[in-house]
């Protein structure tokens, strides 16, 4: 018997255009979950750390480029026209993943990537030094103001300095926990607009924004209008949140992507970790995640997902206006 998908039709009319556009992800980890790691991805994210840490002490130049190429190769396969990926430089890596990806970067076809500096270990530190020293191999300017905890806004200051300096985008990780307790969106629009930034600055996730209720979340939304700032949401990356006590607006945890676009924000979809010891079973195929997306915040709307899934992420790399 025949029948009509609109899930299957949304996702040709993507493919007839220039293709999906996975906004956000961190290449330089896919790939890396094994089976004899399977049994530590339920650790507390502590031992993650650790365990990540080892990987990347051990692994060479040529490691990092074999892993991306095949993790380019695999965007690809899945209809994936453009990437962003954030990748880690810090004392732990040194430049070992950055210098691997350019590799990567120039042995693939029928892709374009671009690289986003992950500041996993703070920048209020000497990896600042190496970050300054090893700049213009970034496209884009990453961010993770998490990482100095109890100086976030010292951080987003350092970052857009750095940012307005080399005429950067800058991409930032906000709100990742799903918690009330958290107010990053909001740090984010107050300094792009102090920094004079707007239209240069993304926020990634933004998911704690949705346990706020209507009235803060309302004044967010004009904020992040005002800042001009676009949103990338990793749909299947924080679905997994832990159930909580915390009594807090009803809500599916993930960015409130029905709710920007109903105030003219644009918003971009990424992947985040693919098969990596955070993620194990997470592939890095877009139309999964769009899927997440469509119903986690059932929006049905053809033309709007396609915005999302194409135009959208070509605007937070800085591709298109
Ligand atoms: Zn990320």
């Amino acid at each position: 018997m025949r029948f009509w998908s609109p899930f299957e039709d949304l996702v040709a009319d993507v493919h007839s255009t220039e293709g999906f556009v996975n906004s956000h992800a961190h290449l330089d980890r896919a790939y890396t979950v094994s089976p004899t790691m399977m049994k530590l991805t339920k650790n507390h994210l502590h031992e993650k750390w650790k365990l990540v840490d080892d990987i990347k002490r051990s692994r060479t130049v040529d490691d990092y480029a074999r892993g991306i190429e095949l993790a380019l190769d695999m965007q690809t396969w899945y209809g994936t026209s453009h990437v962003c990926s954030f990748i880690d430089i810090d004392d732990v890596v040194g430049t070992k993943a950055i210098d691997g990806a350019l590799i990567a970067r120039e042995n693939v076809d029928g892709i374009d990537a671009f690289f986003a500096c992950q500041t996993l270990k703070g920048i209020l530190n000497e990896n600042i030094e190496l970050l300054h020293e090893n700049i213009h191999k970034f496209d884009i300017l990453g961010s993770l103001p998490g990482a100095d905890k109890g100086q976030e806004s010292e951080h987003i200051d350092v970052m857009m300095q750095l940012a307005k300096d080399n005429d950067l985008m800058l991409h930032v990780h906000v709100d990742q926990l799903n918690t009330p307790d958290e107010k990053e969106t909001e740090l984010l629009c107050r300094k792009t607009i102090q920094h004079g930034m707007e239209g240069r600055v993304v926020a990634v996730h933004s998911i704690s924004l949705a346990a706020h209720k209507k009235s803060y979340r309302e004044e967010v939304y004009r904020m992040a209008k005002d800042a001009d700032m676009m949103f990338v949401s990793c749909p299947t990356a924080w679905i997994d949140h832990p159930r909580s006590e915390t009594l807090m607006p009803f809500h599916n945890a993930i960015t409130p992507v029905d709710e920007l676009i109903q105030h003219g924000l644009t918003v971009a979809i990424g992947s985040d970790n693919i098969h990596d010891v955070y993620k194990p079973y997470a592939d890095g195929d877009m139309s999964v995640e769009l899927r997440f997306l469509l119903e986690a915040c059932k929006i049905y709307d053809k033309d709007m997902l396609k915005n999302i899934a194409v135009d959208n992420g070509l605007r937070v790399c800085g591709i298109i206006n």
